[in-house]
């Protein structure tokens, strides 16, 4: 008889394994843990590059002073802002206290929680596609020290229990279809 990869596997290990899919396909995001759907190695290597890339160009792309206020931008909080809406962080909450005052804070906030929501459907949406396609599951585990660096970790899993994941992924997209669709 044929050793199941997954016997390998520490039962608490597995549990946490399991525990954490489990957390992916409710939506939840699990804590530290960044999911990576590449199939084979060539593909991690450019995708990783990619994306180290563009994360260093949106770093590059941020102007130095705000467009509006002219101020320096420099707080980290700036930069988000400015990826966001285009301006400084106090250039925000200015624009947000002006809403309140005209009272179109409300339907604002309320298009925005919206548009958040989308947004994040659609990018869990994309890792479920990218999780389900998967052979052979990898994981980076983001828990080293510098806070960087990650730790690769591969699970090994058995046509039975793919069978069990694809079923899973495939209920879970059909809920994210209906809550896009119910927005
Ligand atoms: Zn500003």
């Amino acid at each position: 008889m044929g050793r199941n990869p997954v016997d390998d596997v520490s039962p608490k290990e597995r549990e946490r394994q399991l525990k954490y899919l489990d957390s992916v396909i409710k939506g939840e995001t699990p804590e530290k843990r960044v999911m990576v759907g590449y199939e084979n190695k060539t593909d991690k290597k450019s995708g990783d590059q990619i994306d180290k890339l563009s994360e260093i160009m949106k770093e590059a792309r941020m102007p130095w002073f705000c467009p509006e206020c002219k101020k320096t931008m420099k707080k980290r909080l700036d930069d988000k802002m400015w990826r966001i809406y285009g301006h400084c962080f106090d250039c925000q909450i200015e624009a947000e206290n002006k809403m309140r005052i005209e009272g179109t804070y409300e339907e604002w906030a309320k298009g925005k929680v919206k548009n958040n929501t989308k947004a994040y459907l659609s990018d869990l949406e994309e890792d479920i596609k990218r999780f389900r396609n998967q052979k052979s599951p990898e994981f980076f585990n983001q828990n080293r020290p510098d806070g960087y660096s990650v730790d690769k970790e591969k699970w090994n899993i058995s046509k039975k229990d793919k069978e069990v994941i694809n079923k899973l992924a495939d209920d879970a997209l059909k809920d994210i279809k209906k809550m896009k669709e119910n927005l």
